[in-house]
Parts: structure tokens; sequence; C-alpha cells
């Protein structure tokens, strides 16, 4: 069988700690032998950050932009112990953070689903994808723990002098404020990256704020989703016949419960903070979590959901076996590549990205899996398989459905 020809590479950024080990496991069993893979190598790797004062990080994102299409391995984000354990030279910020400003970005999170595992909300049947907004509000706030009587006022200076002054309480004894803030550009970033990925993805999308209460704050949230929506996605939406659908937050949450999935839920920042921990537990295993970066011009980072997950690869190195879940990993190439397919033409890199991502779910539903997955399937006698061999066993499916 002839590999199938790429044309324009992916941006490639390699992480650390188990996710490294995975990663190479993936591209040499299940892409390489089958792809004459294309991709422009980043090694975001913390050593290598460190070695380049993180400028790699500030490249990989800027080679995003160029080519349009990246996928991602999970990368460590340095704390303390991290400084000491790597020598670094300093705490270099989160790349997830860093490639997020520079791509303007909204994070999808979806599920992947497979039978014999089973949703605890058991009419959830598709997946609902997560957007978060990741800028501003409480995330940015300013607080004050006001020490007793007096009075709090909200001041707005234009640079133009003028003042909009507003009362928030006259305090009779100790209490507290905060102060936070959006922009109407994070805002309406937030809103077309959101429309583009539904008309992306081909799937409804849901907004809620709780304007009814915030009848400036959220309800202009409220209006920047419909202006562009009706400006620049409506027809667009007709015709594939897709729908947005605005509601109080506190109706989406009831009709969240109880509908079958199968749609993208926009969150303002708190809201998709707490509803993306919530949905995820739902549905089973953060192991089963991808991850899109969408910008509002269309570029795509694919990652999976989970960290490098740290505490097996210190079993790795040790020599142990591990039995660590690649899915969510191999569905971030698969990602990539049907994106990188659509865009450039090649049929053949879409078809193996489903085929791919078939393979994977066939071999958890055929009982073969890794000990996480294990544990919460319905599956009797699954057979448990280490790192490598379960990427194995999603070869052998893999040449099964190439035939
Ligand atoms: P984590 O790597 O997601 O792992 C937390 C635990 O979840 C693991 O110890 C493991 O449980 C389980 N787990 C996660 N993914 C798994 C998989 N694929 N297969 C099997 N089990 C899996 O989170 P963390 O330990 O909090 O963070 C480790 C590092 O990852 C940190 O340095 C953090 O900065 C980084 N991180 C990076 C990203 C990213 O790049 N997007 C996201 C989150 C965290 P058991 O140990 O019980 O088996
Ligand atoms: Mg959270």
């Amino acid at each position: 069988m002839s590999k199938i020809q790429m044309n324009t590479p992916l941006v490639e950024m390699d992480g650390d700690e188990m996710t490294r080990i995975l990663w190479k496991m993936i591209k040499d069993e299940l892409l390489l032998p089958y792809i004459d893979l294309k991709t422009e190598y980043y090694d975001l790797g913390l050593e290598n950050r460190n070695n380049t004062d993180d400028q790699v990080t500030v490249d990989s994102a800027n080679a995003t932009l160029k080519y349009g299409v990246a996928v991602k391995c999970a990368t460590i984000t340095p704390n303390a112990a991290r400084v000491e354990e790597y020598k670094l030279k300093e705490m270099w910020k989160s790349p997830n953070g860093t490639i997020r400003a520079i791509l303007d970005g909204t994070v999808f999170r979806a599920p992947i689903l497979v039978k014999g595992i089973v949703p605890y909300v058991s009419n959830w049947t598709k997946p609902i994808t997560i957007a978060r907004h990741a800028y501003g509000d409480v995330y940015k706030n300013v607080e004050i723990k006001v020490p007793g009587k007096g009075k709090a006022e909200l001041v707005f200076t234009g640079e133009d002098g003028q003042e909009i002054r507003e009362t928030i309480h006259n305090f009779d004894g100790p209490g507290i404020i905060q102060g936070i803030h959006n922009t109407r550009k994070s805002i309406e970033s937030f809103a077309r990256a959101c429309f583009g990925y539904a008309v992306s993805t081909k799937q409804d999308i849901w907004f809620a704020t709780k304007d009814t209460i915030s009848k400036k704050y959220d309800h202009t949230f409220k209006d920047i989703f419909q202006e562009i929506y009706d400006a620049e996605f409506k027809a667009e939406f007709e015709k594939l016949g897709i729908e947005y659908f605005y509601t109080l937050i506190d109706d989406a949450v009831a009709r969240v419960i109880r509908s079958e999935g199968g749609f993208i839920w926009a969150c303002k920042n708190y809201d998709g903070d707490v509803m993306s921990d919530m949905v995820a537990t739902a549905y089973g295993d953060l192991s089963m979590m991808t991850s899109v970066l969408v910008s509002p011009s269309g570029v795509y980072e694919y990652e999976a959901a989970h960290g490098t997950v740290q505490r097996h690869y210190y079993k790795y190195l040790k020599g142990e076996e591990t039995s660590t879940n690649s899915v969510a990993t191999i569905f971030a190439w698969t990602g990539a590549l049907r994106k990188r397919g659509e865009l450039d033409g090649i049929s053949e890199l879409v078809t193996f990205a489903d085929k791919l991502e078939q393979a994977c779910i066939k071999t958890i539903e055929d009982g073969k899996m890794t000990k996480s997955l294990s544990l919460i399937s319905t599956c009797e006698n699954p057979t448990i398989l280490d790192s490598l061999g379960f990427i194995k066993a999603i070869r052998e499916t893999l040449d099964s459905l190439l035939g």
C-alpha cells in the first residue's frame, strides 16, 4: 500500500513526560506506516523551552498562524517543584496560555463516546462540546475587603475626561467588593470562534448568560452574539440546517441535563470552568476528552484535555509497566489530520483520520483497553493492555478496517 501524501505541513508541538512517550509510539505505530507525514516540528518539552527562553513556544504559535493547523502534546506548566526538578532559569508561563494569547483562541472540549462507558446522565448519547470564554470576568478581578462603614462606588474615567459614576453600596459595616470587566473585542472573538466551530462541525450552538439580572454586563454578551450571528453566520447556519439558541443560564442547565447531547455549549469564563468539569466527569473519564483551540480567524490547534500523566512517567522511568490511555492524544492527531485534509482537499487523509478514530473506539468496544478504562467499563472480562500493547491493538483494528 502506498503512503498517503500531504501538501502543507502540520505544526507538531512535542511535549513532556508520559505523553511524550506516547507521542512517539503513536507516530511510529499509527501514523508513519500509513502517511508520508509532513510536519514542522517544535519541541515544547520543558528542557527545550528552558534552553530557548520559551521562544520555541512563541515560534510554534506563529507557525500555527502561518499554516493553520497544529497538533500539540501535553506539556508541563512549571511550578516551584518543576523549577527545582528541571533546574529552570525561570518559572516559564503555561505554554497553553502563551499559545492561546497569540492565537486569540477559544478552547472547545468534547468527550469521546464508546459503548461500555456509560455517562452518569443516561440520556447523553451524543457528545456535548463545551466552549469556554478564556478572558476576563472573575479571572481578572479586583477585590477589596471593606473594613467598615463607608461608600463603595464604581467609577470610569474616559481618556477625554468623561466620568461615569455609580454607587455600589453604602456599607454600614464590614463587607466585600469585586470589580470585573470584559472587552468588546474579546467577546466578539469568542462569538466568532463559537459560530465558526459550529459551522465547521455542523452542530447546533447554545449560549446562555444571566442577562435578566445583569442587564448591562451579561446583556452585552447576549447582544454581541446576536449581532455577529445575524451579520456573519445566519445564512450559513440556515444552509447547513443548524441552530443558534440563546437562553438564560438556569434554563440552559436544565435543558442540557434533559438533552441527548450533540451540540456545542458556549459558556462565559466562570460557567465554562465549572461546567466543563461537571460535563467531563459525567461522561466518564478525563483521558477520553479532546480539546481544540480555535482562533476567530479559523486557525486550529488540537490536543488531549489531560496533562502529561506524571505519575505514570515516573513508573516508566523505573522500568515498570504503564497502562496509559493514548486515545485523546490519538484524537488530537486525527483532528489535525482531518482538518489538514479538508483544507487541502486530500480526501484520503480525511478517510484515514475517520478510520483511525473508529479503530480506537472499536478496540475498546471489543474489550481491549487500558487499566483506567477497564475500571469504569461495563465490559465483562476486559483485556487490560500496557501503553504500547494498547496502541498495537489499535493498529491491528486499523489494519482490519483499512482492509
Ligand atoms: P494529568 O496529567 O491529567 O493526570 C492526572 C491523573 O489522571 C493521572 O495521574 C492519572 O491517574 C489520570 N490520567 C490522566 N490522563 C490519563 C491517561 N491518558 N491515561 C490514564 N490515566 C490518565 O494531570 P496532573 O497530574 O495534574 O498534571 C501533570 C502535568 O501535566 C502537570 O505538570 C501539568 O502542568 C500538566 N498539564 C498539562 C496540560 C496540557 O498541556 N494541556 C493540561 C493539564 C495538566 P492515575 O495516576 O490515578 O492513574
Ligand atoms: Mg476548573
